[in-house]
């Protein structure tokens, strides 16, 4: 995907997230101003970190392997425990992990997820050409089922939005 998808997707991203973590279904007060602004505040919250976290991976086009240096999941594990070490850098994760699943799922080349342990390229049979017509439209899809998944985990397992620790504790309290 190109720097237009990526960006796309994270702004998109980072919209939906707002309301998800900012809006609890069973409690919302349509007619209640603050409920709008706290949506507003969660996403300004959100827009800058995920928008960073999604141009993050493709540094590796200037510095080592393009989509093996910084597209593979130690990357992704150091920026989910960043923030639990040095207390700042939160959401980043959500931009670099964004960034992995729209070039394995909206383009024709794969990531290395192992690398450096494997150079394998890993890919979905979905990927359209980046310069194609559908890319716009592969971001939107790709975008929204993001979404679902990000809503029924924050909804259903896990607050998303608190810090890895207090996630990982509610994690094992529902196991
Ligand atoms: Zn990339």
């Amino acid at each position: 995907m190109n720097k237009k998808g990526h960006v796309l997707n994270a702004i998109l991203l980072a919209l939906g997230l707002g309301v998800i973590l900012s809006v609890d279904p069973r409690t919302f007060q349509p007619n209640d101003v603050e409920s709008y602004l706290s949506i507003a505040e969660k996403i300004g919250q959100l827009s800058l970190p995920i928008v960073l976290g999604a141009l993050f991976p493709d540094v590796d086009t200037a510095f080592g392997k393009h989509r093996k240096t910084l597209h593979n999941l130690p990357v992704l594990v150091t920026f989910l425990v960043f923030p639990l070490i040095f207390n700042n850098l939160h959401f980043v994760w959500i931009g670099v992990a964004t960034h992995y699943v729209l070039d394995m799922v909206g383009s024709k080349r794969g990531i290395a997820l192992f690398y450096p342990l494997s150079p394998q390229e890993y890919d979905l049979p979905t990927g359209v050409a980046t310069s194609s017509k559908y890319a716009d439209p592969v971001t939107l899809v790709v975008t929204v089922a993001e979404l679902g998944v990000l809503a029924g985990v924050h909804y259903y397992l896990f607050s998303l939005d608190v810090s890895l620790a207090a996630a990982a504790a509610s994690f094992s309290a529902i196991l």
